[in-house]
Parts: C-alpha cells; structure tokens; sequence
C-alpha cells in the first residue's frame, strides 16, 4: 500500500452527433469527406462572419446534463477564449466560462468494493478545433472538425484509482450514448479525456501539486499514463523532490508522460462574453419535454438485469448501448424468459456480430427471432442443444424464422417414449458407478446419466422427459 493518497479529477471532451456544425450550417459528419471541405466563411473565421447558436445542439446538451442528474440554469452564455494555434483559424475558441449549460451532477460507478460516486462539477458546450496530423515532410492541417459541437465535463477531485477513473469513463460514454447527444466512439476521437493527477500523504489536508496529462483518446491510454503518473509523483516525492505544476502529453510510443509547459509559461486566455452571440435562455417547459424523453440510467438497467439472474458481465454488455438493450429487452417480452434470452444474445448472436463487425441494428437476426426461438425450447419442441447449434446457424445464415428453419430441416425434437426408454437403460447399464451413488443418496448423480443419453440421442430428445424417466426406472 502506497503512503501517499491519489486525487484525481478527468475533463472529458465529448463530440456531439448533430447534422450541422455549433455555430454555422456545415455537415458535421467528415467520416467519408475529403479534408477541408466540410467548411465555410463562419467556422474558417473570415472577417465579418456572424455565428449561429445551433438549437439541437443545446437541446443535446441539456438531454446529457439532465442524464447527469445536473442542474440546467435559466439561461447560459458563450464566451472567447484567446489563444493563438494552427488548427483554431479564428485566434479564438467559443465556449462557456462564467456560465455553463450544466451545473453539477453525479455519476453512480461500479468498482470492485462496490458503488461509488463522483460528483460533477458542471458541463459546458463549446466548438471542437482543427485536427493536425504532423509527418515526416511537415504538418497538415484539417478544418472539417473546427466547429464540431464539443461538450466538456468536468469532475470534482473524486476520484482516487486508476479503476475508478476507467469505470468512470465507460459510464459517461454509455450515459452520452443513452442521451442521444454522441456516438461517443473513441476510434473516431469522439471522446477525448484530460487527467488531472496528484497525490498527498494520507492525512494530509492540502492538495498537492496538480499534474494535467491532457489529450488521452482511449480507455487504455488513459489507464497507461495514470498509472504512470502515479509511479513518477511517487517516486519523486519520496526523492524529497517538488512536484512542479504543469502539463503533460502521453508518448504512446515511449509509454511514459513528458512535460509540455509549465505553470509559469501558461496562457492567459483573456475570456470575455463572446459579443456575436446572444445569452442562450433555456425555458422550463423545454427542460420539461426533453427530461420526458430520456431513457432509464445504464446502471438501471444493469442492476435490473442482474435481478432477472443475468450474470454482471453480460447484464453490462446488453445494457453497453441504447440499441442493445432494447433489442434484449424485445427479446426476452416475447419469450417472456429474460434469462435464456440473454444466453443466447451474449454468447451466440453478439459472437457472430464482433467476428463479422455487423452493428446490432444491421443484424438479420432480430428480437423476434431470439423470442421464438426461446419459445420454441419452452414449448419442448426443439432442445437446447438443437436451438444453439443448428437453427442458430442457419438463423444467422437465412435470416430466416426459426420455426420455418425447424419444419423445413426437421428438426423438432423426438418425444419417442421408446427412444427414451432404450437410452434410460443404456445409461444405467453402462454407468453403474452413478448408479450407486444416486442410489446412496447423492441425487446429482443423475446428471452423468442424462448426459449419457444427451450424447446418445444426438441432442434431439429433450433433457427434462430423460431425466424423469430415469428417476423412474431407477426408484423401480
Ligand atoms: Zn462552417
């Protein structure tokens, strides 16, 4: 156990999914476009040019900030941040210093000792910048992003591991996702994370000098230069060193953190209210509507799939997206059987999706399809076995009903008593060491015998009637 106490907050920088830009009418998708040519006059920064509040993107951020459980004040305001760089053509960054979208707010994470909570401290909206990308024969610049709505959050000092910065980051990517206002996919640098690091011996009161790593564009990076932060502070501190305030980048390459500027070299953004743009006033009734529209937290649906008995890891999986968790939910009212429902999504049908990188929305096995093919093993009229294995693939192959798959392949399961009866006896003749036991009192012995007969019968008789067959001939 370290001596020294970990204090860390995250800045989290999430790109929204709007169609147009924060302040101008540009395509705010540049997946497919070639570089700079989602762009005009406004998010160039051309004299003379007037932005426009885009209304959807407050709409979104307010949807995100009331997932947050965060207050949403009468009206906010936009403001200039100065500051001279290649990928921000205006000389300036709009965004909201003195009065931000959303005020405060928690976030419930689950770690290994249980629940904790980590308050926000607010969320602002602002506009994305360039992207540069710097090779061999200089750098280039791409304005497609500038303009891009970007929503910042911002953490009170409450989080105390690196697991607990981790767990946190997965639940506001799902919460952003749940809100409707990001894809929030990191490949695609929709979610950026800044981390804020410093450590104190236990018991002491005052925060020790504070470490920003910034620009971190995954899980794993994030995880990677905490911990690595954390080795270097400590080690430091234990040399009798000061740590010095500053900011850091993540060297991917290297894997350790490296100084970029001190406190002393920092800017002074010189903010002001942005004079383009009116205050943005929020009206209850808006507040209302869109409060009405969202959808129950990830960590309720977690905890209540739990209760039907799924395991954890699977109940995170179907709860990951908005999408999945309706599709499992469709499921399992149709089958009326969430469990089983489950079972087959996570292991059979979300295996085939990753293996062919097919989204659950594009999937030619739908809802139906789980929820029948549940009904079809309730009902007896195929086994288990037969439900996993042949009409699942056929299913994923078809896209076909699986009670069309079961008629026309002739796969209903044999309730042939004789069948039975031959199998039951084969088992006990062969296995007489579970026999015994079963007959000593160890009632689970039984489980040897159907799975004997299971194999014999190739799957196609059901386990229930064997093993209440055997129970029969063997109490004989
Ligand atoms: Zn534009």
């Amino acid at each position: 156990m370290s001596e020294y106490e970990v204090i860390c907050g995250l800045e989290i920088h999430v790109q929204q999914n709007t169609k147009t830009k924060m302040f101008c009418r540009c395509n705010n998708d540049s997946e497919n476009a070639r570089p700079n040519t989602n762009v005009c006059p406004v998010c160039m920064g051309f004299p003379g040019q007037l932005p426009k509040a885009n209304k959807k993107a407050i709409e979104k951020s307010i949807a995100a900030g009331l997932m947050f459980g965060s207050q949403i004040p009468e009206r906010s305001m936009f403001d200039r941040k100065n500051y001279f760089y290649p990928d921000s053509p205006k000389g300036y960054q709009i965004t909201q210093n003195f009065h931000p979208i959303a005020i405060g707010g928690n976030v419930e994470v689950e770690i290994k000792e249980g629940k904790k909570n980590i308050r926000i401290h607010h969320m602002h909206l602002e506009e994305d910048a360039g992207k540069l990308t710097h090779t061999a024969q200089g750098s280039l610049i791409d304005y497609n992003r500038t303009g891009t709505p970007l929503m910042e959050l911002v953490t009170e000092p409450d989080i105390n591991s690196v697991e607990e910065a981790v767990a946190f980051a997965k639940e506001v990517q799902r919460i952003m996702r749940y809100s409707g206002a990001s894809n929030a996919d990191m490949e695609k640098g929709m979610m950026r994370f800044d981390v804020n690091v410093s450590l104190r011996p236990f018991g002491q009161k005052e925060f020790g000098n504070k470490v920003e790593i910034k620009n971190l564009n995954s899980f794993s990076s994030m995880e990677k230069a905490f911990h690595y932060e954390i080795r270097r502070q400590t080690k430091a501190l234990k040399a009798g060193e000061t740590i010095h305030q500053e900011t850091r980048g993540w060297d991917d390459v290297k894997q350790k953190t490296t100084s970029q500027r001190s406190k002393e070299t920092a800017f002074d953004y010189r903010y002001h209210p942005e004079p383009d743009l009116p205050p943005v006033v929020h009206k209850q009734v808006l507040v209302d509507e869109i409060k009405a529209t969202l959808p129950e937290l990830p960590i309720v649906k977690r905890q209540r799939y739990v209760d039907y008995g799924i395991g954890y890891d699977e109940s995170v999986l179907l709860s990951n997206t908005l999408e999945m968790a309706q599709f499992f939910e469709d499921a399992s009212s149709i089958a009326d059987d969430p469990k089983k429902s489950a079972a087959f999504i996570t292991t059979n049908l979300l295996k085939h999706l990753n293996e062919n990188h097919i989204d659950i929305k594009d999937s030619i096995v739908t809802a139906k399809h789980i929820g029948e093919l549940v009904n079809l093993i309730n009902n007896e009229t195929i086994s288990n076995n037969t439900a996993k294995n042949e009409v699942m693939s056929f299913m994923l192959e078809t896209g076909d009903m699986p009670s069309k798959i079961v008629e026309e392949k002739g796969l209903k399961q044999v309730v042939d008593t004789n069948l039975i009866d031959t199998l039951c006896k084969k088992a006990i003749e062969s296995n007489q060491k579970a026999v015994d036991q079963y007959k000593g009192g160890h009632k689970k012995a039984i489980g040897a015998l159907v799975g004997f007969c299971m194999k014999e019968g190739k799957g196609q008789v059901n386990p229930k009637h064997i093993s209440e067959h055997l129970e029969k001939l063997l109490s004989e």
